[in-house]
């Protein structure tokens, strides 16, 4: 943790306030945070999102082709937070509302067929946080029929469960992003037990990852090791080794480099 945040976190345990630059220490970590609603069909969840927010201080919110958006109803839900709705950025696809994010949390209520990293919400809301004082972070919140698809939780490094009944556990959207924001405000105010100490290297975004994926599948094509009538599930678990590795922006240039190679190497194989 950070000295600021370090005495913020004093401070707060102790009584004693918070001085403005702590709190804007804060605000601008939190500010970090990017909250993914993806594909929402009710507006009134989108407006009942932004104050949940606004409420512990988060301040970013994007929507990917949500339903019905700008919506009275969303507005009368935001109640106080209407500034949060008019400053949401809406987007097209996910990969634009993922740019420049080289920290993808997907929350999910459920564990899917293929094991991915998983966090509960307070250690996710650490990693979140100390990750978010050298790069922005996008956390995602899946549609409220059928939560996050396969391959929005593949664009993850982590899925993040809250603890609930395993018998009926899935919560309203709203609720869910009300939940991680207070566990992301815990963290900022240093009253959580958990410290995720910083990254010692820089990972890539999520848009020099996929850029990595699509080179990876096509080289795997041109070489026949990938066999498109019986892809199985190649490509996710590579995708998977990736997204733990977290590549740096070297690493990134050293593998599409050895990709390369065995393309024009495949070429020239072919034309002899
Ligand atoms: N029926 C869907 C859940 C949709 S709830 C499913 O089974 O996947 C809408 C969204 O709220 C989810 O996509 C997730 O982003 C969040 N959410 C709900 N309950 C959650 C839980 N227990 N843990 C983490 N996220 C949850």
């Amino acid at each position: 943790m950070s000295d600021h945040l370090e005495k913020a976190a004093q401070d707060t345990r102790s009584g004693e306030p918070m001085s403005g630059q702590e709190g804007e220490m804060i605000a601008s970590r939190l500010s970090r945070i990017r909250i993914v609603l993806i594909n929402t069909t009710h507006p009134g969840n989108i407006g009942a999102a932004a104050r949940a927010m606004k409420v512990m201080g988060l301040s970013s919110l994007h929507l990917v082709t949500p339903k019905i958006f700008p919506n009275a109803e969303a507005t009368a839900m935001a109640s106080g937070a209407d500034d949060i709705l008019q400053s949401a950025v809406v987007h097209e696809s996910l990969g634009s509302a993922l740019d420049g994010c080289p920290l993808v949390l997907g929350t999910s209520a459920r564990l899917r067929s293929l094991p991915m990293p998983m966090l509960d919400a307070r250690r996710a809301a650490g990693q979140a946080l100390s990750e978010s004082a050298a790069h922005d972070v996008a956390v995602l919140f899946g549609r409220e029929r059928y939560g996050l698809t396969n391959e929005e939780m593949q664009r993850c490094q982590f899925l993040v469960n809250i603890p609930s009944n395993p018998a009926y556990s899935s919560l309203n959207l709203a609720q869910a992003v009300q939940i991680i924001g207070y566990e992301l405000r815990v963290a900022a105010q240093g009253f959580s037990d958990i410290s995720v100490p910083p990254l010692d290297w820089e990972p890539v975004d999520d848009g020099q990852m996929e850029g990595l994926f699509e080179h990876l599948e096509q080289t795997l094509l041109d070489i026949r090791f990938l066999n498109p009538k019986q892809p199985r599930r190649l490509m996710m678990r590579l995708r998977r080794l990736f997204n733990r590795a977290r590549p740096d922006q070297n690493e990134i240039n050293i593998l599409r480099g050895i990709l390369k190679a065995s393309q024009e190497m495949s070429e020239r194989d072919k034309t002899k």
